[in-house]
């Protein structure tokens, strides 16, 4: 008998031919979040194994089992740590600690009766879900429902309730055994990191880009963080922000590292040469030029922002149209079509909102004009630019950058 976790996939089962380098990369996320060893994650039919201990053998009954308290054997304060660090790796869609033992029906009603059972706090109602992947096991899911359901009626008191149940006993019959848990853990869902080319993410240290980010990770895109402060006009409270942001998004497994770019320079020329009322534009467009030069020495292949339509004045689809023009790569937006209200509960949810409202001052509100263009026309923004030496000041800005790498 074992003690594990077992690891339920949805959308890599749909991938075919590529299915297999999809389960290694996501085998390979769960070593490096859980920090076990590769040999202890088991692709294993349809699903993943996490081995974590073995659990003791022998036949003991209820009470035997609650006065020994050993620590492998304790079912019920499964390593919390593993679990935490699970409920991070996209790619997984539930997941639960879970009893490894034969496909044999003795075993598994022992695995109930010594470990599952004695874990739980009191209740009255039950069902039994089972499955049987292995068709070479001879009794048939259903038979095997009734059989268990039997066992904890008679021997525990307890009713079988098939439609609120207070406890549902899972078991799963598998080539290599039968699995026995209670608690599915719903996942992150998603993709595995790893499974995408990378992405250059501009992360301002508001709300909206680190959800964004959050969101490439979760199709499986590792990203890098590009950020752009107008230290010395501003505090550098936005950089400490963003290092913040960047961890939390590190511990997903998806983000290792941040480049911060002294902008203040580069706005400074622009207030001094263009018209006020397209700066926003005129900032955001040498924001994407910028990041595209950090892509290309990174591999990555695409940007990301967190930019949603009619959010702000320089989110009109005509803003968004000028600005995507300065990119050759392509400008991901996966909250284009979000509600600010939707934002804020997946930016609480996934753990940056708290560090996204400490005050700072927006490198883009410094010389904010009072009243920016809503529709700007491409040809108009670049007539601004050519004002400017857009390939002198790209060159001067990135010399200056600094490079980061984001430990959790
Ligand atoms: P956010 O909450 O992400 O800052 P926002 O609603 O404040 O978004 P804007 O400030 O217009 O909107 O920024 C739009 C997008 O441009 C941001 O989501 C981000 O991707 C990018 N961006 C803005 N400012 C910066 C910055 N200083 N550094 C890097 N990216 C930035
Ligand atoms: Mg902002």
């Amino acid at each position: 008998m074992e003690h594990v976790y077992v690891i339920h996939y949805h959308e890599i089962a749909l991938k075919g031919r590529n299915r297999a380098l999809f389960l290694r990369q996501l085998q390979k996320n769960i070593c490096r979040a859980t920090k076990v060893s590769i040999g202890q994650v088991k692709i294993a039919s349809g699903r993943l194994i996490v081995e974590i201990a073995a659990l003791p053998t022998k036949n003991r009954d209820v009470s035997n089992f609650a006065a020994q308290n050993l620590e492998t054997s304790n079912f019920s304060s499964p390593r919390n740590d593993i679990k935490l660090a699970l409920r991070r790796v996209f790619g997984i869609s539930s997941f639960a600690s879970a009893v490894l033992v034969k496909a044999d029906y003795d075993e598994i009603q022992n695995a109930i009766k010594t470990f599952i059972l004695p874990s739980l706090e009191v209740f009255s109602t039950f069902a039994i879900a089972a499955s049987r992947g292995d068709k070479q096991f001879a009794m048939t899911s259903h038979d095997l429902e009734v059989k268990l359901g039997d066992f904890i009626r008679t021997e525990f008191g307890k009713k079988v309730d098939l439609t609120h149940p207070e406890v549902t006993f899972y078991v799963e019959i598998f080539q290599g055994g039968a699995l026995v848990y209670i608690d599915k853990i719903p996942g992150a869902g998603g993709l595995p990191v790893g499974t995408q080319p990378k992405v250059a993410v501009l992360l301002s240290g508001g709300i909206d880009s680190p959800v964004a980010a959050y969101r490439v990770m979760k199709r499986g895109a590792p990203v890098l963080g590009v950020h752009f402060h107008s230290h010395p006009f501003t505090s550098r409270a936005s950089i400490d922000k963003v290092k913040e942001l960047a961890r939390i998004l590190a511990s997903y497994g998806g983000l290792n590292k941040l480049y911060l770019i002294p902008f203040a320079d580069a706005q400074k020329i622009i207030v001094q040469k263009t018209a006020p009322k397209y700066r926003v534009l005129l900032y955001r467009r040498l924001m994407l030029r910028i990041a595209e030069q950090i892509a290309a020495r990174e591999n990555a292949l695409g940007l990301a922002t967190g930019e949603s339509i009619g959010q702000v004045a320089s989110q009109t689809i005509e803003n968004l149209r000028v600005i995507n023009a300065a990119a050759q790569l392509p400008v991901f937006r996966p909250l284009i079509g979000y509600d600010k209200e939707e934002i804020i509960a997946e930016a609480k949810k996934i753990g940056t909102f708290e560090i996204s409202i400490l005050p700072h001052d927006d490198c883009c509100t410094v010389f904010m004009p009072k009243n920016p263009a809503t529709r700007a026309r491409l040809i108009d923004v670049e007539g601004e630019e050519a004002n400017i030496d857009i390939a002198a000041l790209m060159r001067s800005t990135l010399a200056q950058c600094e490079e980061m790498i984001i430990k959790i």
